[in-house]
């Protein structure tokens, strides 16, 4: 079997631990075996050689909130890009979904989280992805998200109303393919829907998670609204992605203490999402201090980093506005306006996310056991955020799939 040895000038093999300066890995078979002085011993004469003498090695990104079939673009002609995929071709639709995942991975992107696409596009692209068909990220796929009857995101053709409803609804996604369980708990960007107001009554929750568990599947709920939030960390949910605190009337936010509470201590996973027109360069964002135009709306975000709630990166890229390779900037703002170090949001994209998404096994760390995903920087991302901004190499499945932000041809299939 060929050996790969990829070297480098220091090691990031776990965002929450100490660098290495004996920076190898030796990879076989797409999975790490050694670390570090081992790695070099056990290397020889064949093994193939990845030598990056001045960067340093860091964990591949997780981005645990895509939506893959959307164009990320600006709304045209007043139609946001969710709205521009309704009735398009499937074969339109899964090139668009490969063209952004080849996006993503030129960024330094390894694995991505889709939150909601037509089941018939992203489950086979995941499949192919899985399959070695495809040189992408892996994809955890939701496949369509599970909404009320005109709920938020009902284009995506999962609607489902009452118990035996939303049950069938589980069921249905589950003989697709996917990999997790995904709710509109709350009304969201969909014209007509509420984003303030619970769409689905604890007892629907309560039957979908029942039956994501019994078939081992997590669940993770889309909710703005406090009603939703409560309602769906009461049926136990194990994630929550963007949790506004969206008061249930007016137009003000409704924070909890006791409800942040149980979703420390059940450590529910939050993806509070930062999109396009929420995120700023670093610079920016100090420059401005506690008059940043941002600083305001992260206030229940830093409340919730400040009761202990564990949190992963993702930026909803697919939306208006928001691309597929600018998750760093998502996490320079988790920095500027969330107050975290730059070891806590690399961690939220790497290690933590893999938990989030059951593949800690997998990736998150780089260490003996784990799949090669990691990328090539010039500076230490645990000193400074910004060394994410440019990424020299990408090494997927102990692969350079990418470099200077172009991806490589693709190797032939595995036979
Ligand atoms: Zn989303």
């Amino acid at each position: 079997m060929v050996k790969t040895l990829i070297r480098g000038r220091l090691l990031v093999w776990s965002a929450a631990a100490e660098l290495r300066t004996d920076a190898a890995l030796l990879v076989e078979d797409g999975a790490i075996t050694a670390v570090g002085d081992e790695a070099l011993r056990r290397a020889d004469g064949a093994t193939r050689r990845l030598d990056f003498p001045e960067q340093v090695i860091a964990p591949g990104l997780i981005d645990s909130h895509v939506h893959l079939m959307w164009s990320g673009e600006p709304a045209r002609n007043g139609i946001d890009p969710l709205y521009a995929a309704i009735g398009q071709p499937p074969a339109t639709l899964t090139v668009r979904t490969v063209t952004n995942l080849r996006a993503a991975l030129s960024r330094g992107i390894t694995t991505v989280r889709d939150c909601g696409g037509l089941a018939d596009v992203i489950i086979p692209v995941a499949r192919a992805v899985r399959d070695g068909l495809l040189v992408a990220p892996r994809v955890v796929s939701g496949g369509a998200p599970i909404t009320s009857t005109g709920g938020h995101c009902w284009f995506l053709e999962n609607e489902a109303d009452g118990e035996d409803g939303v049950r069938r609804a589980v069921r249905r996604t589950h003989k697709a393919g996917a990999d997790f369980i995904k709710v509109m708990a709350t009304g969201g960007g969909t014209r007509g829907t509420n984003p303030r107001a619970a769409q689905f009554g604890p007892a629907e929750l309560e039957a979908i998670t029942h039956d994501a568990h019994r078939l081992g599947l997590r669940a993770s709920a889309h909710a703005h609204g406090t009603e939703g939030i409560e309602r769906c960390v009461a049926a136990g949910f194990d994630g929550i992605e963007h949790c506004t605190w969206l008061a249930r009337d007016g137009n003000g936010e409704d924070y909890r203490p006791a409800t942040v509470e149980r979703i420390r201590n059940r450590r529910i996973f939050v993806c509070k999402t930062i999109a396009g027109f929420e995120r700023w360069p670093l610079e920016e964002i100090e420059a401005a201090g506690k008059r940043h135009p941002g600083w305001r709306k992260f206030a229940t975000f830093r409340d919730m980093l400040a009761a202990g709630v564990t949190v992963i990166a993702g930026t909803d890229a697919g939306i208006t506005d928001t691309n597929f390779v600018d998750l760093a900037r998502t996490m320079e703002t988790m920095v500027g306006l969330g107050g975290m170090s730059p070891a806590a949001v690399l961690q939220s994209a790497s290690a933590t996310a893999a938990k989030a998404l059951a593949l800690d096994g997998a990736i998150g760390t780089l260490e003996a056991g784990k799949r090669a995903d990691c990328i090539l920087l010039d500076d230490n991302p645990l000193e400074d955020v910004r060394a994410l901004r440019s990424v020299r190499a990408v090494i997927r499945d102990g692969e350079m799939v990418a470099r200077d932000g172009y991806v490589l041809a693709a190797p032939h299939p595995r036979t």
